[in-house]
């Protein structure tokens, strides 16, 4: 994995997240892919864990920012009003000293690419017991025009007070929530609830695993602002990425 990086051996993929209401795609998540010459295709929840663990996590985070950085002014020049790219971090690699968020703006001001076409997703721990480091720099990312989601919305913690101390702009609703939203009376009211809070509050709610047409009419029937999930797209390289742009901005 060291050496993972200089051998072009990370992919970016981009899943599609789509307007509920409109149904077009207006955003995209990150995810990377390690293409290993020996063992193919690995997924991240295989060795995220492990670059955590070794540090490693700070230079492929840093990777995975210009990349999607790099896409997304591509996406701009070729589809004209672009798409917004979100890119996750770690919590270890968002507390880390080695983090460089001037550097990564310098960058984008080199791509002159507008900051608004990026965000990026955070866990709520990272949130909990913030240090006034990670304040700091989330209000950095913010002042810079970088949105910022809190990703997996609703399961590990309870504790909410974290949302009126840090300005946030969306949430992501967990997909073990939407899962079955058919059949699991509890998980319609808690999305809902969740829908209502976070619009109260000025956030916009992006519903994570939407697979069927049942649970996206679900979700618009109780005002969620967005879907990501296989019902729109699986994750995609950049080529197909493309391919699926071109095809839904078609008029
Ligand atoms: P995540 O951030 O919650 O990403 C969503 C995961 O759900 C992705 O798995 C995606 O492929 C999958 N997914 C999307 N739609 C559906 C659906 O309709 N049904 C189901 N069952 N799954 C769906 P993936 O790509 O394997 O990523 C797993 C996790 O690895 C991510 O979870 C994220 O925590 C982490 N990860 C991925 N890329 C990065 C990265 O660049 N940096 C960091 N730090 N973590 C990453
Ligand atoms: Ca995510
Ligand atoms: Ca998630
Ligand atoms: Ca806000």
């Amino acid at each position: 994995m060291r050496s993972a990086v200089e051998n072009g051996q990370f992919e970016l993929h981009f899943q599609p997240i789509v307007d509920l209401a409109t149904g077009k795609a207006s955003r995209a998540e990150a995810l990377i892919r390690w293409n290993h010459p020996k063992h193919g295709m690995i997924s991240p929840a295989e060795f995220i864990p492990l670059a955590e663990e070794t540090g490693l996590i700070v230079g492929i985070g840093d990777w995975v920012f210009r990349e999607a950085g790099f896409q997304a002014k591509r996406w701009c020049d070729l589809f004209g009003t672009g798409i917004q790219v979100s890119v996750n971090m770690s919590p270890i690699q968002f507390q880390s000293n080695a983090l460089n968020i001037s550097d990564w703006l310098d960058y984008l001001k080199t791509l002159e690419l507008d900051a608004k076409h990026l965000s990026i997703e955070i866990t709520e721990g990272l949130l909990l017991n913030a240090s006034d480091d990670v304040k700091e720099k989330l209000l950095r990312f913010r002042d810079a025009g970088i949105q910022v989601a809190i990703d997996d919305f609703g399961v590990g913690y309870s504790a909410l007070s974290y949302l009126k101390r840090f300005d946030i702009d969306y949430l992501k609703i967990d997909q073990s929530f939407i899962q079955n939203l058919e059949t699991d009376q509890n998980d319609l009211v808690l999305s809902e609830a969740i829908v209502i809070m976070a619009h109260r509050l000025g956030l916009n709610v992006i519903a994570e695993g939407v697979e069927t047409q049942a649970q996206r009419q679900l979700l618009l029937e109780i005002g969620c602002d967005y879907g990501q999930g296989y019902l729109f797209s699986r994750p995609l390289s950049v080529i197909a990425f493309e391919d699926f742009l071109t095809k839904t901005l078609e008029p």
